[in-house]
């Protein structure tokens, strides 16, 4: 986790639209983070590094092709001063993109540990490749799809690293058995009423037996993972008896 004595874990975002970044972090979990001085936002306009009085941030590309491309010099100039604020000179400088390594949670549990980052969100065609190849300390995309801007991609990162801190979420037990946290699928949860439509709630959960309730939600978690994402269990650190119950579950012609 970030040094709790340097102060809030501090996200500088690049982007043409700062504005953007007011209304999300205004309500719930993120909003009392913020205020709690264990998060900071900090948007930084490119255009106030155009050097036209057009605040041009965008151009044609070489060779042809449809769209434009964000020029390097706004986004160096606007980086560098960002990072000429930062607590530390190793502030890393991530460029959100399709092209990046994937935001899984366990990248996201890395960035906890970074107490300052300068997040860069591409617009247009996306970027003068010079940046990612002199600027740019990491690259991060947050699924195989396309968006039109990568301000939505930072506010999922600032969101994902954000309720890891401690403090932001109420109880850390609260994300200790998030889905992809313990490496599988999470178990299902419910809340009252015990019956509702005439659906009821698994009596194990209604028993008070800790122990029985704890072997049911992990077994319930295989059993999720194994049918939606049975590529997790290869990574997921499973137990033999995590093992017999999986070889039973595949053994089961009624399991599907
Ligand atoms: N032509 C670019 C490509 O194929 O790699 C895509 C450009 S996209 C229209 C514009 C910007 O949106 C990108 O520069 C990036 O900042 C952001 N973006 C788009 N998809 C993203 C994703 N999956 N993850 C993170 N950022 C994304």
């Amino acid at each position: 986790m970030a040094d709790a004595l340097a102060g809030p874990t501090r996200f500088h975002v690049l982007t043409i639209f700062p504005t953007m970044f007011v209304s999300p972090f205004s309500e719930g979990i993120m909003a009392r983070a913020i205020s709690n001085e264990l998060v900071e936002v900090r948007p930084h306009d490119i255009r106030d590094y155009a050097p036209d009085r057009h605040r041009t941030v965008d151009d044609y590309p070489f060779g042809g092709g449809p769209g434009m491309l964000m020029k390097a010099a706004p986004l160096f100039d606007a980086v560098e001063a960002a990072r000429s604020t930062a607590r530390s000179a190793d502030c890393p400088v991530i460029l959100l993109s399709p092209q990046g390594r994937p935001l899984t949670q366990a990248v996201v549990e890395e960035l906890t540990r970074v107490p300052e980052m300068v997040l860069v969100c591409g617009r247009y065609e996306g970027v003068d490749e010079r940046v990612r190849d002199y600027l740019v300390t990491d690259e991060i995309s947050i699924g195989d799809y396309v968006l039109s801007g990568g301000e939505l991609a930072a506010m999922v990162l600032i969101d994902a690293v954000s309720r890891l801190l401690p403090g932001v979420v109420g109880s850390i037990e609260s994300t200790e058995d998030d889905s992809f946290t313990t490496g599988l699928i999470q178990h299902p949860q419910y809340t009252r009423p015990a019956e509702y439509r005439s659906w009821r709630v698994p009596d194990t959960l209604l028993s008070g037996n800790h122990a029985e309730i704890a072997r049911w939600r992990r077994r319930e978690s295989l059993r999720k993972t194994l049918r939606r994402r049975p590529d997790l269990l290869e990574t997921a650190e499973l137990t033999d008896d995590d093992e017999k119950y999986l070889h039973q579950l595949r053994q089961d012609q009624t399991f599907h």
